[in-house]
């Protein structure tokens, strides 16, 4: 066969030895490093039955905080929109009436607030560019889903449980 250049090279010209050519010592190390991994720490886990534990930084779903009174922290600024660089977050802002004081904490209330858990990356920028303290990543997991939709986390999935409230001081401290 006519070579098209002249770039190719062979890589192995070498003649095989006796031993070489009878496979069964580079069998015998191959077997030798399975047997060694046997004896060696395991680092898979039998999930779901064994859980990890997560490192205490690790960032997960959302909670948009409430205050001691149950009023929700969060005044629909929108620099946690702002700040997020996947564009996940979309909110609706609106006037706290009179006699909405105990549920939310500020005259300006989110009335719709959204977080397409798709697109987030869990960076955190979201908490840290919120000046009221209203918006943490938790420890928790985002649940899987065969549909897009149950991704788009709103204000019932986010707003804090007052009979389950989350500890988020658990990440604030320095390891
Ligand atoms: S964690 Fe990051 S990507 Fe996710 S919503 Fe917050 S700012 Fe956006
Ligand atoms: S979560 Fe914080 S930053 Fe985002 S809109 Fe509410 S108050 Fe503003």
């Amino acid at each position: 066969m006519k070579a098209l250049t002249n770039r190719s090279k062979i890589a192995v010209d070498k003649e095989y030895t006796f031993m070489e050519r009878l496979y069964f010592p580079a069998i015998i190390k191959g077997m030798m490093i399975t047997i060694s991994h046997l004896l060696k720490k395991k680092a898979t886990l039998r999930y779901p039955e064994v859980q990890k534990e997560f490192a205490p930084v690790y960032r997960g779903k959302h909670v948009l905080k409430r205050d001691e009174k149950g009023a929700e922290n969060c005044t629909a600024c929108g620099l946690c929109a702002v700040a997020c660089p996947a564009e996940a977050i979309t909110m609706t802002a609106a006037e706290r009436k009179k006699g909405e004081e105990g549920k939310y904490r500020e005259e300006k209330y989110a009335e719709v607030y959204e977080i397409n858990m798709l697109r987030c990356i869990f960076c955190g920028l979201c908490e840290e560019a919120c000046p009221k303290e209203a918006i943490f990543l938790t420890d928790e997991i985002v649940k899987t889903s065969y549909d897009r939709q149950d991704f788009v986390y709103g204000k019932d999935r986010l707003v804090e449980d007052m009979n389950k409230r989350i500890d988020i001081t658990k990440r604030q401290k320095k390891y």
